[in-house]
């Protein structure tokens, strides 16, 4: 797939033109629909963005149309837990093996520790949400907000309809954070971490913001935009890490040998996609394979990854 598209010595709006006019006219995937408001998503919206260190965000297609978070969110949260609670807290309640599972996954808690396996599957990501700190459910959310602000560079807010939607169908999430309350793995604020979660997912983004967010994590947790802090530069390895390991559900191995950048992808279609120290790379596209990948995404993430050398191990 990748043949005819030729070495490119640096990113450009060509490049990102080439890809889309390449990649628009695929009409594999289905769009999300077990959350009912996912449906509704026009499956040929498709846009790809490019932000670089010096805060330069380049894009193609359908850059500004707003679609929800959903698993995206859970990088993010990750990084507030680890500043709130330390390294070690967290290690003791959500691992970081990745699972081979699907996302939602009855889990599997670990037979001796009762973790879920990983920040990246709902399981881990809800007892992730439950750690983290503030007195009240509204200043827990507002602490959200302001984090997700800090990597966007602009407020941003909850769709209201997903988050519903989600919030009323959502019983297997529920299932997950009860089964973990049974185990003590989260504690008794189990409804308001549940809103909470589903609050983060359904925060709404377009492509741009997320290339922002993603360049915010390659260098090194200071928005490239804004020059605010997202978080502190010590954690930030360890999402890159688990981005690597456990980003694309039970795709990341094959991702990781393929593409070869932390990632992480969506249900609602957006993937992000990190060159450490290089750019934030994001793609929005809601036609999903069986995994839960944007189909569009992954071809363009490959194609971009190949083209202009961005694997990690390329020494080539
Ligand atoms: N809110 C979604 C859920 O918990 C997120 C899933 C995803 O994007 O993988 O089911």
């Amino acid at each position: 797939m990748t043949d005819f598209l030729p070495a490119a010595k640096s990113i450009d709006l060509d490049l990102l033109t080439q890809l889309h006019d390449r990649h628009q006219t695929c009409r594999s995937g289905t769009v999300a629909s077990y959350i009912p408001e996912l449906a509704k998503m026009n499956p040929d919206a498709f846009s790809i963005c490019v932000a670089t260190l010096d805060g330069n965000v380049m894009g193609v297609g359908d850059q500004s149309q707003l679609f929800t978070l959903q698993s995206i969110s859970k990088v993010f949260t990750y990084g507030m837990a680890l500043e709130d609670r330390g390294r070690e807290v967290l290690l003791s309640k959500v691992g970081v093996e990745p699972t081979g599972d699907p996302f939602n996954s009855i889990i599997r808690l670990d037979e001796n520790s009762k973790r879920p396996d990983n920040p990246m599957v709902n399981a881990g990501a809800i007892a992730t949400t439950n750690l983290i700190q503030g007195k009240t459910a509204t200043d827990r959310l507002n602490r959200i907000l302001t984090t997700f602000k800090n990597y966007a560079g602009r407020d941003l807010y909850v769709d209201s309809s997903v988050f519903t939607s989600e919030r009323t169908t959502g019983h297997r999430n529920r299932a997950l954070a009860h089964l973990m309350r049974h185990f003590e793995m989260v504690d008794d604020r189990l409804d308001e971490t549940l809103d909470l979660y589903f609050q983060q997912c359904a925060l709404l983004v377009d492509c741009r913001d997320l290339a922002l967010m993603a360049a915010t994590l390659a260098n090194n947790g200071i928005n490239p935009r804004t020059g605010d802090r997202a978080i502190e530069s010590e954690y930030v390895r360890d999402l890159l890490s688990v981005m690597y390991t456990c980003g694309m559900y039970n795709f990341a191995g094959e991702w990781a040998y393929r593409v070869g950048l932390p990632a992480k992808s969506g249900v609602s279609g957006g993937i992000i996609a990190i060159v450490p120290g290089k750019l934030g790379i994001a793609v929005f596209s809601p036609p999903l394979d069986a995994r839960g990948n944007s189909v569009r995404g992954l071809k363009v993430c490959e194609d971009l990854s190949t083209a202009a050398k961005l694997h990690l191990f390329d020494r080539s």
